[in-house]
């Protein structure tokens, strides 16, 4: 009788492997088996900052992570933080039933997006924050619901326009003391794009986090050369995501941001992202949502850029960027 293999679905708890993983939903996955990923996104988010718009549909998001499946894409990292409405234990099932791999955030956003007592409250974040990515999200629910409570497999935390408040250094400091008890990477919502400087100054300079180890994301909503330039020259990942946004207007510098950083010879430090933060950007109510990302924003980088570098960013740059060696 011949048997017939499992299935190798993307996002599949696999054995354990010697060298860096990705943590996803679904458990450990060597970074050959992500595929082409959306390096930041979000498949849930709730804000104060966007009421009535909140992505809280698990159906809505399986839908959009169905069309993202069907655009040519396998893994989404998705950054919503502790705190912003996750809803982690549906992420295991989105994953498994729509094939996409996909990796959660723990970590915290600006104060903004909070109530106040729920941060006061947060007696010791580096804690929370390990926990989230080494023994998983929410409560334990027991072994019989093994997949029910996943893992983080990064942490975001936010900068503020042009600086840094003392919120987003009491984060940051959080963010590098798990980072070092975990080797999770520090992705980092620049407010307007602004500020990446700063965020190494302090992550990287006082705090001792390897640049590679950090995220530095919607550098195209301020295209300043120079800047994303230092940040690469620094070892710093340099996202690109959110194009496509109504209230950002830099979309059409996008391309050239990109094509100054290959020229200089950081391709390797280039992720891109759709960053879908409101239910009306969701391409199945209408918006581009994640296809976007490949039907629209990766043909026009490819005419950039060209292909190979394109498929470098959706592929190895985020398997590189979001794999480490965790404990
Ligand atoms: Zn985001």
């Amino acid at each position: 009788m011949v048997t017939t293999p499992p299935a190798t679905t993307p996002g599949r708890r696999t054995e354990p492997t010697a060298g860096p993983t990705l943590r996803t939903v679904l458990g450990d996955l060597a970074p050959e088996q992500l595929g082409v990923c959306d390096a930041h996104d979000h498949l849930f988010l709730a804000s104060p900052q966007l009421p009535g718009q909140e992505l809280a549909d698990p159906e809505a998001a399986a839908a959009e992570l169905r069309a993202f499946r069907a655009a040519g894409g396998a893994a989404v990292i998705q950054w919503t933080p502790h705190g912003m409405g996750r809803r982690a234990t549906e992420l295991p099932r989105l994953a498994r039933e729509s094939g996409v791999t996909v990796v959660a955030a723990t970590g915290l956003h600006q104060a903004a997006h909070y109530a106040p007592e729920f941060l006061a409250g947060l007696a010791d974040p580096a804690a929370l924050f390990v926990a989230e990515l080494t023994e998983g999200i929410g409560p334990d629910r027991g072994a019989d619901a093994p997949h029910a409570r996943p893992r983080a497999g990064m942490i975001k935390v936010a900068g503020g326009f042009h600086g840094l408040d003392r919120h987003a250094r009491r984060t940051m400091t959080a963010a590098a003391e798990a980072h070092r008890a975990t080797g999770a990477t520090i992705g980092i919502h620049l407010e307007l794009g602004t500020g990446a400087l700063d965020v190494l100054d302090l992550l990287c300079g006082a705090l001792g986090v390897p640049p590679h180890r950090v995220v530095l994301g919607h550098l195209n909503r301020s295209p300043d050369a120079a800047v994303h330039r230092m940040a690469a020259e620094a070892g710093a990942y340099l996202a690109f995501d959110g194009p496509s946004r109504a209230h950002h207007a830099t979309d059409w510098r996008l391309p050239d941001a990109v094509a100054a950083l290959c020229d200089a010879g950081f391709t390797d430090r280039i992720l891109l992202g759709g960053d879908t933060t409101t239910a009306g950007a969701r391409s199945v109510n209408g918006g581009p949502g994640m296809p976007y990302l490949l039907h629209r924003l990766r043909p026009r980088l490819e005419l950039a850029v060209g292909t190979d570098a394109v498929e470098r960013m959706l592929r190895a740059n985020p398997a590189r960027a979001f794999a480490t060696n965790w404990p």
